[in-house]
């Protein structure tokens, strides 16, 4: 291992303030860096492809609360359905539908965050508000017993300027207020707020982030 994961590990922990939640994101790192981290005492970890995720939830201690983090296909939701933690970017309500229906399978509530479309880049996924808000409108997603909603994700634009990733940040939780004070005020559950990576982290907690998806900080560059 190349890396010091447990030394990266501990310093990105020591940066967190307490009540913000750190998702350690493995994707494209062998089983034996997880399970450096987990040795250390970290078990929510990260995952972004679903066959990935499979095998080393096989391998792996089944401890560990595994997050999806990736464009999540509908046909692939079955696959995680039995295990799964969370699925954190939820963007659309087929996809909802998909993972309420495995999950009702499974005999399982699943956690899910609502991906939400800010930055700048056309290719990222994502709801843009008005979407999201559509969404939630529609109402459908009140009788679905076996989701529960708890907050939003975003990924800030990947640019150098502070300025702009920092506005990105506070318009997230502009949207966020608004959507808990519109359909969640009863459900204390809606209450993350998942915005932060190796690169923004730092000013993502500054800008009301509750869990941050770190890993090239921990880990190192993927391969
Ligand atoms: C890969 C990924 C991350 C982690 O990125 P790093 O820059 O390595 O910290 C976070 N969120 C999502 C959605 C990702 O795909």
């Amino acid at each position: 291992m190349n890396y010091d994961v447990k030394g990266n590990l501990r310093q990105v922990l020591g940066n967190l303030p307490t009540g913000v939640q750190l998702v350690a994101i493995s994707k494209y790192h062998p089983s034996e860096y997880v399970v450096a981290a987990y040795d250390e005492g970290q078990r929510v970890f990260g995952e972004s492809h679903e066959q990935e995720l499979s095998r080393k939830y096989q391998e792996l201690p089944k401890d560990i609360r595994w997050h999806f983090i990736g464009h999540l296909q509908t046909n692939k939701v079955k696959y995680i359905a039995p295990y799964i933690s969370m699925i954190e970017a939820v963007d659309s309500l087929k996809l909802l539908r998909e993972i309420d229906k495995h999950a009702a399978r499974n005999g399982r509530v699943i956690d899910v965050l609502l991906e939400l479309h800010i930055a700048e880049e056309e290719t990222k996924y994502g709801l843009r508000r008005d979407d999201l808000f559509d969404l939630l409108d529609g109402g459908e997603w009140r009788s679905m017993s076996h989701v529960r909603i708890c907050g939003l994700m975003m990924m800030a634009s990947n640019v150098d300027d502070e300025s702009q990733i920092c506005s990105e940040f506070d318009l997230a939780a502009a949207i966020f207020d608004e959507v808990k004070a519109k359909y969640f005020a009863d459900a204390p559950w809606f209450r993350e707020r998942s915005w932060g990576m190796s690169h923004d982290y730092l000013l993502a907690v500054a800008h009301g982030s509750t869990m941050v998806r770190v890993g090239t900080a921990i880990f190192g560059p993927r391969i």
